[in-house]
């Protein structure tokens, strides 16, 4: 590969999820190499991991390979590698299967999670950024299902079936009703000793209101509804530390809880800072308009890790930024081999959903407020369409037929402890 001396410029993508996949896809017309950079051979549907988590999916389901996503983009190779730092006066990238030269470079090395400096949450919690963690929860939350069943001591056994989750954003919603779900429809018959007055599921919440930019009138649908799937939302409850047995809020109070869901926070990959590239609040690389860092006109920030504000407020990190920025700075690119000035990103806000389990969703979309069976029925078929892959497609709908239909969930493996 050359970094400027072959007959076409070389742009090197970091980062195979949503904003380097669709950037990758975007300048497959365009007269450039296109290097694909990913430590993970696979895309990830991130939206979907919190059903790995909680048993109803398998991580395939949700992932699938980059080079088979790519096969037909004549102009792209991939590398699994992972990008660990950068001389970026020479334009490289260093990795760790060795340089990588650029013309250009577009980095989308999405977030992780923000524990905020609380040490004792990072050691004992659990995260939900990707596949292992995912499984990890699968696999923690079964066995304490386990364990349970053989504690004789009740307030022990009771630890155990104490399953917190922290953070009352779309994922920590989601991620506590299909919890909730998993234990009181399915659990419960795998398990006909258990007494399900021992088992509780919480939602912590810091501030006073679940799903914050959502309108009120969606808000407060998903509180109730949560409540009715016997979810305990707490708001104000402010996790002071964990240490694996027992939760304790910044009031003094103590919940003893083998599980801790950390849904709480996001911040940048670490990778932006590192290259010393200028930050903003969560880490993330501040970018122009045009998507470029300052002093770097060939450097494109996109996605999580790109802090960006359009009317005053920084653009949030979900999918669908990641993908319109993906999109903004590929054409820049071209534009700017063409002689043309790179375009400002023009952000159409989609709105947002999130399900509460069966039968139930909010959706603030196209100006439109649905809550209940209507907004979980757009819930599925906005993520069944964004599911790369007709086989995904097709497995996961069948999945969610199955155990819609036969209250069920098909991976209720414990694969490691
Ligand atoms: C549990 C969960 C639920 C979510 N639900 C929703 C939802 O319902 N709707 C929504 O819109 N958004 C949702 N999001 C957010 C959404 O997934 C992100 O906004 C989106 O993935 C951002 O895309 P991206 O391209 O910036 O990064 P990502 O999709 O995260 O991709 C980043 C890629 O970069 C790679 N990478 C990072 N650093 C390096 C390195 N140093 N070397 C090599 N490779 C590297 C990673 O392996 C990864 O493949 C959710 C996120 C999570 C975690």
């Amino acid at each position: 590969m050359s970094g400027g001396s072959g007959a076409r410029p070389t742009v090197v993508v970091v980062g195979a999820g949503f904003g380097g996949l669709r950037a990758t896809r975007a300048l497959r017309k365009a007269p450039v190499q296109v290097v694909l950079l990913d430590r993970n051979n696979y895309h990830l549907f991130q939206p979907l991991l919190y059903q790995v988590a909680t048993a109803g999916l398998e991580p395939e389901q949700i992932a699938r390979p980059v080079r088979a996503i790519l096969r037909r983009q004549r102009n792209v190779e991939f590398r699994m590698v992972d990008v660990t730092g950068a001389d970026l006066a020479a334009r490289r990238l260093e990795t760790n299967a060795g340089p990588v030269p650029y013309d250009y470079l577009i980095l989308a090395l999405g977030g992780e999670t923000n524990f905020f400096g609380l040490e004792s949450v990072a050691r004992h919690g659990f995260g939900l950024k990707n596949v292992n963690e995912a499984v990890t929860i699968r696999n923690h939350v079964l066995t304490c299902f386990e364990r349970a069943m053989l504690e004789p001591d009740a307030e022990r056994r009771r630890a155990r079936l104490t399953f917190v989750v922290v953070g009352g954003g779309p994922t920590g919603v989601e991620m506590a009703g299909a919890l909730s779900e998993l234990i009181r429809l399915v659990l419960v018959k795998d398990y006909p000793r258990l007494n399900l007055k021992d088992v509780r599921v919480l939602l912590l919440e810091a501030t006073d209101r679940l799903l914050g930019p959502m309108p009120e009138r969606l808000r407060e649908a998903a509180g109730a509804t949560l409540w009715r799937k016997h979810v305990e939302v707490r708001f104000g409850a402010t996790v002071a530390d964990v240490d694996g047995s027992r939760v304790r809020l910044k009031s003094g109070e103590v919940i003893p809880a083998h599980t801790v869901i950390w849904a709480a926070g996001a911040k940048a990959a670490a990778l932006g800072a590192q290259l010393g590239l200028p930050t903003a609040r969560q880490e993330r690389v501040v970018v122009q308009p045009t998507l470029q860092v300052e002093g770097h006109p060939e450097i494109y920030v996109i996605g999580d890790a790109a802090y960006l504000e359009v009317q005053g407020k920084p653009l949030p990190m979900m999918a669908p930024v990641a993908i319109q920025m993906a999109e903004t700075a590929a054409r820049n690119v071209i534009r700017t081999l063409r002689g043309e000035r790179p375009e400002p990103l023009r952000y159409r806000d989609p709105g947002s959903l999130a399900t509460i389990g069966r039968n139930a969703a909010v959706a603030h979309v196209f100006g439109l407020q649905l809550r209940g069976f209507p907004a979980w029925v757009m819930w599925l078929v906005v993520h069944i369409i964004q599911l790369i892959g007709f086989r995904n497609k097709l497995f996961v709908l069948l999945n969610w037929a199955w155990d819609y239909f036969f209250y069920e969930r098909a991976v209720r493996l414990i694969t490691r402890e």
